[in-house]
């Protein structure tokens, strides 16, 4: 090794000894007499000092350096006069006897401290230089902590890791697939898998009973905030369970992280329909730090000559506590933040119960204070809470009106990213119809089982057919998902029947997998995390590109390779391509 020490571990006690350390010149500061450089690596900074009346010669090299050059230096720990409390090594430094420059730096782009002046862009082209700030490499140890834990736990359940291939072939359900010309057979292609989906069910016709793979997938998606178009996910599937068995042993798996890596104990999974989740929060995702759940009005609020509530499908609204004080301007934010284009409500009515125990609201005139009273004890409210009312088309308005919860839960502190709230959203639809092309999508992908009780629905409703599908929230992210399996040919064939595929298309798109269930494929389910998400959520931060060592930017680029980018006419020749100007 060309250090003895590294630049985290000395305190104390070790004044006296002889080390030699290498690291990267952070900071230096010349006080004429003295110069001190803080020299950092992975694990820390200590202070290496250089003494003009002892060693004239080496304090002036000391001062020609810059920011960033690689050095190794030999020299004693000695107790330091001014101890710094806040650096772990603070007690002592490094009198230098032998400074070595390993390397060379030109002046970084940005400064490589706690705080940095570099822009976003400016950091991911220089990704490299990002990641020797102490933030960046911490994201990238607590995913790194994660994925080991992760492993720990799923072994120690019976699963087993196996990879399954990154070459696979193109299928039109599901998000856009990334493509990759074949050379050898001309005019073909293979995809990027968005999941190992059919192979890991695959893997349960073959009798591995528990799968797990920590995977990239690849989605050409639109990009939208915190998407990448690789991203990794915890991938998982059993055989011979029931839901509950999966649910069970995840919760588990959370467990054991919220333990391991967060030192938080005693974390305890509630379960919630989509249904519930969709009526009383708005959301298939909902944040249950907090309650402020929905309360409908369509019996109290309707018939009463207010044309905006008579007209409505659905009167909706939440209960925030203790706001009664806003001011008109204050109400008239809320009412603009609401109609907003991302939230669309036409408008809001509000309802403040005075602390004398009166009402004031926007609709007074079409409501008296004893009907005021009915909606309050609707709410459960008291006095000097605030009521938001929205009213409209049902699923629109309690999407806005989930919005508007989230921004009030924020408004009033009851979103603390220190506090964990984790459920699971249950009994999803099978089906989701889209207008545009007039027929069925999967809501999950095609080989989810619908619910037995619900089987009988897919020939007479199957819009109305929920699925034995599953998602993992946690604090208001959808953390993962996953489903019990059609293992079954007739099934399987019968729901590709309903999402429009002839039997042809079928059999020459799933023809594999459902030729694989006729050989005694077993009852199996499974579930996906979002990995990156995941460590995101545990780092306290809401962007995962914060958590991948070298992400693509929001359109999807990589600025420091710079890829995409044309490749040479020799290569496309070869794949007999041709550019489209
Ligand atoms: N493969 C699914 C997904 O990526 C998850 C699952 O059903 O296990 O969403």
């Amino acid at each position: 090794m060309l250090r003895t020490h590294n630049c985290g571990e000395l305190r104390i006690t070790d004044a006296g000894k002889e080390v030699t350390l290498c690291g990267w010149l952070q900071r230096s500061r010349d006080l004429g007499g003295m110069t001190f450089i803080d020299l950092r690596d992975r694990f820390g900074v200590t202070q290496l000092a250089f003494n003009m009346e002892t060693d004239a010669s080496l304090c002036r090299q000391a001062r020609e350096l810059g920011r960033e050059y690689v050095l190794q230096v030999s020299g004693a720990v000695t107790e330091r006069s001014n101890k710094n409390p806040k650096m772990p090594t603070g007690d002592v430094e490094i009198i230098v006897s032998e400074l070595q420059i390993l390397n060379e730096s030109k002046t970084p782009p940005f400064t490589i401290e706690e705080e940095t002046d570099g822009g976003d862009e400016l950091r991911m082209k220089y990704r490299y230089l990002d990641i020797r700030r102490n933030v960046v490499r911490k994201n990238l140890e607590l995913r790194h902590r994660m994925a080991l834990e992760t492993r720990k736990y799923l072994h120690d359940q019976d699963f087993i890791e196996v990879e399954t291939p990154v070459l696979i072939k193109s299928t039109p359900e599901g998000a856009r697939d990334f493509v990759v010309p074949s050379r050898m057979h001309q005019g073909q292609f293979y995809a990027l898998p968005q999941s190992p989906q059919t192979f890991k069910q695959l893997l349960m016709v073959g009798g591995l009973d528990r799968y797990f793979q920590i995977v990239k997938c690849f989605r050409d998606e639109d990009l939208r905030a915190d998407r990448q178009p690789e991203f990794t996910q915890i991938d998982c599937e059993m055989s011979f369970v029931t839901r509950d068995d999966v649910l069970e042993t995840f919760e588990g798996l959370a467990r054991h992280l919220f333990k391991a890596v967060k030192g938080i104990d005693g974390i305890t999974f509630s379960r919630m329909s989509y249904r519930d989740a969709m009526q009383y929060y708005g959301s298939d995702k909902p944040d249950t730090r907090f309650g402020m759940r929905f309360v409908e009005l369509n019996h109290l609020a309707q018939g009463k000559g207010f044309k905006v509530f008579d007209n409505a499908d659905l009167v909706v609204g939440i209960n925030a506590e203790g706001c009664a004080g806003y001011s008109r301007k204050q109400v008239d934010a809320l009412t603009e933040w609401v109609q907003r284009p991302q939230i669309g409500a036409k408008g809001l009515v509000y309802v403040k119960f005075n602390d004398d125990g009166s009402f004031k609201s926007s609709v007074d005139k079409f409501f008296d204070q004893e009907q005021l009273q009915a909606w309050a004890n609707a709410f459960e409210a008291k006095p000097g809470d605030l009521l938001l009312i929205l009213a409209g088309e049902k699923d629109h308005t309690r999407k806005a009106l989930g919005e508007l919860r989230l921004e009030m839960g924020k408004r009033l502190g009851l979103r603390d990213p220190d506090t964990f709230s984790c459920l699971w959203v249950t009994d999803f639809p099978l089906l989701e119809w889209d207008e545009e092309t007039q027929r069925f999508y999967a809501m999950h992908h095609p080989f989810t089982s619908p619910l037995k009780e619900d089987l009988p629905l897919l020939d007479s409703d199957p819009g109305s057919v929920r699925a034995n599908a599953y998602d993992m929230v946690i604090n208001g992210v959808e953390i993962g998902g996953g489903s019990i399996r059609i293992f079954d040919r007739p099934l399987q064939e019968k729901m590709f029947a309903v999402l429009g595929f002839t039997a042809e298309e079928a059999q020459n798109q799933f023809g594999f997998l459902m030729n694989a269930f006729q050989y005694g494929a077993p009852p199996h389910g499974g579930v996906a995390f979002g990995f990156d998400r995941w460590c995101a959520l545990f780092g306290g931060s809401e962007t995962i590109r914060d958590y991948i060592a070298f992400p693509k930017n929001n359109a999807g680029r990589d600025v420091m390779i710079d890829s995409p980018a044309p490749i040479d006419p020799g290569q496309l020749r070869e794949l007999n391509m041709k550019i489209i100007e």
